[in-house]
């Protein structure tokens, strides 16, 4: 769960880390004309659960109220990134004399290790800074978990970002007692994220301009303080807004989500698959092996767009609709399908798949090929179905291939049906 900045803030405020003023959190530009000092210098900042906000127009200075009220009232109703602005959280500008640091603790996926990760080249992505200078950053990994960050490795971590900060020097004890505390913070609340970017260095000490936490959901239950703290009562879902296609399924009563932003610009030299597999795990099979066989095979020119469940035994008007949704979602140049018929019937997928291909093509609507394989419950009447509409609509499912049973394996079903639609495209 992630928390909102001015939640980060009272989190670090309340461990001793100093944040800049806050003047309030407002709904609209009317009430920041209220509250702003004719002449205070303050900053804007979008309440929305994601970062960057900075690049996207989310963070923005005024130098009184003025200005504050018009920065105000062009930020809210926007989208940052994707997230409407409904809130903006208004502080006293912190105005820099130092350098601008970045300190994040966080986990490493890989052997659980948390890690601790500095830069005196803050106030950018630091994915960026690993990129572009990876010598400015460092980076401390705890194997034995300790509840407070060990003295010696604080003073490692203080001493490295001191030396690369202007004015640095004189702060070395002020920014490892920073590290300490944001450490200490991310064990004490349980996070997966505690992270300051910017830490603006004043000359009263450092100042956490930013700030970002993000719990850990499995740890909430043990959070009930912070949850107090806060003023929540509940946990929050903060997964962003759902994409159209999203609505759309959830609407028709299946799971779906897309894995590539609402926004995404295609690559047009990639193949972009879509996915209508058989039970979730199969789902996420699916997107596994597409993504495993176009990087082994096709050159990663291959790029699955969604996961999908039918939750137990669709409908053929659903199976239809899981059809259509991908049909008419534009990125799509292959489906790629697979039946494993335990609680759900074969028969009922092949009828809703002919189904919509036949209705789409006598509308002349968009339709891109499917390939796919389907086994398991009622497979005899579904083989004889798709036989029949083989013969009776031939032109209509030109462009389905289905393989019955399991003679094949499912892998080889999609790599030989991207291979169809690398060929159909040309491509080599
Ligand atoms: P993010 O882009 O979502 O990480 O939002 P930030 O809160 O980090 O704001 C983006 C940038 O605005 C920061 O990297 C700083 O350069 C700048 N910024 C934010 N708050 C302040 C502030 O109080 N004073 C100054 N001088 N710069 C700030
Ligand atoms: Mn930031």
């Amino acid at each position: 769960m992630r928390l909102y900045e001015n939640e980060a803030k009272q989190v670090f405020a309340r461990e001793g880390i100093a944040v800049p003023r806050a003047v309030g959190v407002f709904e609209s530009a009317a009430d920041v004309g209220k509250a702003v000092g004719a002449g205070a210098a303050v900053m804007l900042k979008a309440l929305v659960l994601i970062g960057g906000r900075g690049k996207a127009g989310g963070v923005r200075r005024a130098a009184g109220r003025a200005e504050a009220v018009s920065q105000a009232a062009d930020m809210l109703g926007r989208r940052i990134r994707g997230y409407p602005v409904e809130r903006l959280l208004v502080e006293e500008a912190v105005e820099t004399t130092g350098g601008a640091a970045y300190v994040g603790v966080t986990m490493n996926p890989a052997d659980f290790n948390v890690t601790v990760i500095v830069s005196p080249a803050g106030g950018v992505d630091i994915e960026q800074v690993a990129r572009e200078t990876p010598d400015k950053i460092l980076r401390v990994e705890l194997a034995a978990n300790e509840a407070t960050l060990p003295e010696a490795e604080a003073a490692r971590l203080a001493a490295f970002l001191a030396s690369g900060l202007p004015g640095g020097a004189a702060q070395t004890g002020a920014l490892k007692a920073v590290v300490s505390k944001v450490y200490a913070a991310f064990q004490k609340y349980d996070c997966k994220v505690a992270e300051i970017n910017p830490l603006l260095l004043m000359p009263s000490g450092p100042v956490a301009a930013d700030a970002k936490i993000v719990l850990d959901d499995n740890g909430l239950f043990r959070q009930g303080g912070l949850f107090r703290l806060l003023g929540l009562t509940t946990a929050r879902h903060d997964v962003s807004e759902p994409t159209r296609n999203e609505v759309r399924a959830r609407a028709a009563g299946f799971r779906y989500v897309d894995l590539l932003p609402e926004d995404h610009v295609k690559d047009p030299s990639k193949l972009y698959v879509g996915l209508v597999p058989g039970g979730a795990g199969y789902g996420i099979f699916s997107i596994d092996e597409v993504g495993n066989i176009g990087d082994r095979f096709f050159g990663g020119r291959v790029v699955p767009v969604n996961f999908m469940d039918s939750g137990g035994g669709p409908t053929v008007a659903m199976v239809a609709e899981m059809f259509d949704l991908l049909f008419d979602c534009e990125p799509v140049d292959l489906v790629i399908t697979s039946r494993f018929g335990g609680i759900s019937s074969c028969d009922v997928f092949i009828r809703g798949l002919v189904g919509c291909l036949i209705e789409r093509r006598r509308a002349g609507k968009r339709v891109v090929p499917v390939v796919g394989r389907m086994v398991g419950t009622d497979l005899p009447s579904a083989r004889e179905f798709l036989e029949r509409a083989k013969r009776e609509t031939p032109a209509e499912l030109e462009d389905m291939h289905i393989t019955v049973g399991n003679r094949k394996i499912m892998a080889e079903v999609i790599r030989e049906g991207i291979r169809y639609a690398f060929d159909r495209k040309g491509w080599a």
